[in-house]
């Protein structure tokens, strides 16, 4: 008899009308790929939350295991780089969108978009990380290669109580900045502050039109939340600053004006995680496995089982989630 694992399986009618079905999966049920993972942990990202519920069109292939992470161990392979018992990560790539996903038993990959799981780290604690984590990660690299330093002046953080936020409060405070968080639950303040946050600042301050340009606040940002907000936080950033935009939480839209370019010399330094060159990946995790603090990443991240995924699915698009979300197979 065949082996068989858990699996979500999202699928749509005649009429797209979109289900979530818990199944039992085989391995010659998974698409192609040169290694076979077991799966060991994963994560709900606000993108598999627009996928479970179909908020939006993430899913592109009917039907389909979403999941855009994992964390496990390679149990076959016929790629060079990697051998049975390897530890790796899976982020993006399409996994999750056109390529069943993590919200499985087992997985099958291409082998060449697997990141090799630093050896500080448990699966756990990378799925705590996430593509929330990683792409926070890639956010501050793309700061300072434009130079900005903690010494150029404070740095915002919006959509702060979420994923991409709270990883990237802890980074940037450890890495010596002031940084202004800014969220629309200020009744977590204290968890902000203890996560790295020197100010706290109610987004309802960056959720109006924003003027062409405005006081110089910072010297730059990671924005997770698009629209009003990035228009704001552009328009106050100083003088030859750059702002990391990874997110679209607040709305895909930018009604911002030229001003800030082209009178402030500022820079919107666009982050793209999914299909982000293996290199870069590699660097980021590599930074992430020695700067981003442990008891920070316990403080941020909750774990839930395998049964919970829709449910939180629903709650991170709701924004009701706070930090990462870890879910252990
Ligand atoms: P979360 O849901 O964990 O965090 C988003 C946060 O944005 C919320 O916690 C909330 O923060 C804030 N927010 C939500 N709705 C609004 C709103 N209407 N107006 C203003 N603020 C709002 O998601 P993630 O951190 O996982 O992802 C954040 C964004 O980044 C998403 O849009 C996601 O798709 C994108 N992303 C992009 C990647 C890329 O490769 N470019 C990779 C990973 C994520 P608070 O409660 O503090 O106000």
């Amino acid at each position: 008899m065949t082996d068989t694992f858990r699996a979500i399986l999202v699928s749509r009618d005649d009429d797209k009308k979109q289900s979530v079905d818990f199944v039992d999966m085989r391995e010659d049920e998974l698409m192609e790929g040169d290694v076979t993972v077991a799966v060991e942990a994963t994560t709900v990202n606000y993108k598999d939350g627009l996928a479970i519920t179909g908020m939006a069109p993430v899913v592109r292939r009917w039907p389909m295991v979403p999941g855009i992470d994992l964390a496990g161990t390679v149990v076959s392979s016929d790629h060079p780089d990697w051998q049975n018992g390897d530890r790796v990560i899976l982020n993006g790539w399409g996994v999750g969108e056109t390529h069943y996903g993590a919200y499985a038993g087992r997985a099958r990959l291409k082998g060449d978009w697997l990141v090799r799981l630093p050896s500080s780290l448990s699966a756990r604690d990378a799925m705590a990380v996430g593509t929330a984590g990683y792409t926070a990660m890639l956010c501050v690299m793309a700061l300072e290669r434009h130079g900005i330093e903690p010494a150029r002046g404070p740095v915002i953080v919006t959509g702060a109580a979420g994923g991409v936020g709270s990883v990237a409060i802890s980074l940037l405070s450890r890495l010596g900045y002031h940084v202004i968080a800014s969220t629309g639950r200020t009744a977590e303040a204290d968890y902000l502050r203890d996560l790295g946050a020197a100010e706290i600042l109610d987004r309802a301050e960056l959720s109006s039109p924003a003027k062409p340009i405005g006081k110089e606040r910072w010297a730059g940002g990671v924005d997770a939340v698009g629209s009003h907000t990035l228009a704001n936080v552009l328009s106050m950033t100083s003088y030859g600053g750059a702002v990391a935009a990874c997110g679209l939480a607040g709305g895909m839209d930018l009604p911002t004006s030229v001003a800030p370019f082209i009178l402030r010399g500022v820079c919107l330094l666009g982050i793209d995680s999914v299909m982000a060159p293996r290199a870069l990946r590699e660097e980021a995790w590599r930074r992430l496995a020695g700067e981003l603090d442990h008891d920070k990443l316990a403080t941020l991240s909750t774990t839930i089982g395998f049964e919970d995924i829709p449910a939180a699915a629903r709650d991170i698009v709701e924004g009701k989630i706070r930090g990462r979300v870890v879910v252990e197979m």
